[in-house]
Parts: structure tokens; C-alpha cells; sequence
């Protein structure tokens, strides 16, 4: 074969407001180009204890055991399953967009019985049906759902959610990929046993790694497996091997050196600016993207009670074509938003504020590209 000639790839400076990844913070960009160490350096292994730490902040709990998985938010989705789903064990999942549903595989290829608790896309999950599900399965274990639909632009009521399940005895695994630092998430308040998230959303860390979290109730269950967990690389017990232990570490396998100094980064600045803060930012700048869609006579597809303020479902109005529309966004604006999923491909827009993308400049600029592009 002939030798190909590359140089290297210089991306553009886009500005990133879709369903993630979300800008990265350029203090982000910078320790990820810090020098690489070795992975059991000593030096290396403090700043692993003081992301666990940084973790427990952002998550708000004292759970032992809280990492980063050297994997995206779906091998933190996984982890949860593989460790806490046997054989024959049945888990009500909710399914209100499209991560519920990629749990129901998780159970399933974990030989796991998935009863579905099934709600429109752009719903929140429904208290009353799930409480119905789980007086109708009194052997059910594990009560699964998505806190933060990305897919539609939903919120659950976690929190609810959680206390339910504990009611008839459940775990809870909780899917936080988009709601860490965007809106309040109370690990160890709310109880959640279980929970995973991703760092390319409200972290606006690069994509890649999967912070989890699971507290005791969910570890007694971990520690009482009757089977070994079928994943060699997710299993719980070998990982803490890698990331516990008092100044002995037992090789697991090389962690992302350089994209966790971009979480540690990532977890600092959150610390600096204080989570509360990162939530009212959210807040405060999907009210003025409302404002301003609005004033276009543009409107989000999700009820008002029920709305995550990092990601903006935006009913596309008749006779505009979607995909000619994003494609100009992205050539002529550099400006990425997010298509619609599944049964809403063409009918709604995904417009992400998260992390480092939720300011008022990204904010003007989008309603300003859009408006230009839609010629109104
Ligand atoms: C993005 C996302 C995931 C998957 O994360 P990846 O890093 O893409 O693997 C899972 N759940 C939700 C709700 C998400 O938004």
C-alpha cells in the first residue's frame, strides 16, 4: 500500500449547543496539554485521591466509593447494571426518551427482567405509574430512570422517584449524565443508591470518562453477588483495587492520565464557582434563551414544570427544513445545535446551554444565527 500523507487536524472553533459535548473550558484545554506522568507515580495518585473528593462535592455526597470510569457516560451506565443486575433479576425501568431505553438493553444483557414503565418523550417519568409498577412486581429489586432526559429536554423528579423505590424496597440506579452541575442533584439527600454521569455535558470537560457513585446499600448489594459481574473491565471490585487502597495500588489498567487532569481542572472550577451558582448560571441563561425564541415565535416542546434548562427542545416551525437549517448554522455560524431524536427527528431543534456554553454571549449569538438563517 502507498504511504498516505496527512498534516496535522486543526478543527474549527465552533460553539457548541447541542446535546453535548458542550465547549470545553480553554483552563480545561490547557492541563490536558500539562505533561503525562506515569499512573502509579505518587504524585499522579494524590490528584486521583483529590478527584475523588471533587467528586464527592459535585455529586453532594460522602460516598467511599466515587471515581471517574476511564469511559463515556454509557460505560458509566453499564457499570451500574453489570454490578448490581443478576441473573433473574427483575428491574423496573423507566423509559421517557431515548436513555431509558438503552437501560432496558443494559438489564436485558445483564439476564435481567426489564418491566417498562413507558411515558410520552418530553414527559417527565409519572409518579402514580411507577408506584403502580412496583406494588405490581413486590419482587422487583432495582427502579432505574433518567434523571435528565437529554434525548427530549425532560426532568424527573429524582428525588420523588428515589423515595418511592425505597417505599417498596428498591435500589435505585439514576442516570445524571446531563444533570451534574446543571440542576440540583442531592446524592446523599435524595438518597440515590447508584447514580453515573459523563463530563461532556455540564462539566464541559472533553467526552470520555464517567464519574459514578454508589453508596452503601448499593455496594451491600454488590458485595453479595451470587454471581461474578460478566464485564471484567466495569467490575467494581477490580476497579476500587486501582483507585482505593492506602498508598498501595493494585495495576487494573492505565487510567486516562491526561483527560483526568481535565476533570480535576474541570471539578476545580466547579468548586470555584460553587455549585449552587452553576445551577442559578443554567437557569438564568435558558430563561433569556426562552425569552428570545419566544420573541421569534419560537416555543419549547416541553410543559414548563418539567423543563432542564441545559437542553431546550424547540419545536421547529412548518415549512422550515431541519437539517438545512442546522447545516447553514454549522457552515456559516460555526454554530452546533442539536437535532431531534426518534419520533421527533425534523420536528424539534436540541439546543444545549451547558456548563462553559451557558453565557449570555452564546445565548445572543444563537437567537441572532438563528433569526438570520430563519429570516425573520
Ligand atoms: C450523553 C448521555 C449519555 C451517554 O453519554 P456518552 O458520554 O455519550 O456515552 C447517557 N445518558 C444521558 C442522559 C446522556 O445525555
Amino acid at each position: 500500500m502507498q504511504k498516505s500523507h496527512f498534516s496535522s487536524f486543526h478543527p474549527p472553533q465552533r460553539k457548541l449547543l447541542g446535546p453535548g459535548p458542550s465547549d470545553v473550558n480553554p483552563r480545561i484545554l490547557e492541563a490536558l496539554s500539562r505533561p503525562t506522568i506515569g499512573h502509579l507515580d505518587p504524585l499522579f495518585i494524590g490528584m486521583m485521591d483529590e478527584l475523588k473528593q471533587l467528586l464527592r462535592y459535585a455529586f453532594q455526597t460522602e460516598n467511599e466509593v466515587t471515581l471517574p470510569i476511564s469511559a463515556p457516560g454509557s460505560a458509566g451506565m453499564e457499570c451500574c447494571f453489570v454490578n448490581l443486575v443478576e441473573p433473574g433479576d427483575k428491574v423496573i425501568v423507566c423509559c421517557n426518551g431515548a436513555f431509558g431505553g438503552r437501560m432496558k438493553e443494559n438489564v436485558i444483557r445483564c439476564g435481567g427482567e426489564a418491566i417498562i414503565v413507558e411515558d410520552p418523550w418530553g414527559r417527565a417519568v409519572d409518579l402514580d405509574k411507577v408506584e403502580a409498577a412496583l406494588k405490581a412486581n413486590p419482587d422487583a429489586s432495582i427502579l432505574a430512570f433518567v434523571h435528565a432526559e437529554t434525548s427530549t429536554g425532560a426532568l424527573s423528579d429524582a428525588k420523588a422517584l428515589a423515595k418511592l423505590a425505597h417505599d417498596y424496597d428498591c435500589l435505585t440506579i439514576v442516570d445524571a449524565v446531563t444533570s451534574l452541575a446543571g440542576v440540583p442533584l442531592k446524592v446523599d439527600e435524595w438518597q440515590l443508591d447508584a447514580v453515573y454521569s459523563g463530563t461532556q455535558k455540564c462539566l464541559s470537560c472533553i467526552p470520555g470518562l464517567s464519574p459514578v457513585t454508589f453508596n452503601e446499600r448499593a455496594m451491600e448489594k454488590v458485595k453479595n453477588r451470587k454471581s461474578k459481574v460478566q464485564s471484567w473491565f466495569l467490575d467494581l471490585s477490580l476497579m476500587l483495587g486501582y483507585w482505593e487502597g492506602e498508598g498501595k495500588r493494585a495495576y487494573h489498567h492505565t487510567a486516562p492520565i491526561n483527560p483526568l487532569y481535565g476533570l480535576h481542572e474541570a471539578l476545580c472550577i466547579l468548586q470555584d464557582e460553587g455549585l449552587e451558582n452553576s445551577w442559578e448560571r443554567h437557569r438564568i441563561q435558558h430563561n433569556s434563551l426562552k425569552a428570545g425564541l419566544e420573541n421569534m415565535g419560537l416555543n419549547l416542546s416541553v410543559p414548563e414544570a418539567e423543563r432542564l434548562p441545559q437542553l431546550n427542545a424547540v419545536i421547529i416551525p412548518d415549512g422550515v427544513n431541519d437539517a438545512e437549517v442546522r447545516g447553514e448554522l454549522l457552515n456559516k455560524y460555526n454554530l452546533e445545535i442539536g437535532a431531534g431524536l426518534g419520533d421527533s427527528a425534523g420536528k424539534l431543534w436540541r439546543i444545549g446551554l451547558m456548563g462553559y456554553s451557558a453565557n449570555t454571549g452564546n445565548v445572543l449569538y444563537c437567537l441572532s444565527a438563528l433569526k438570520a438563517v430563519l429570516d425573520i
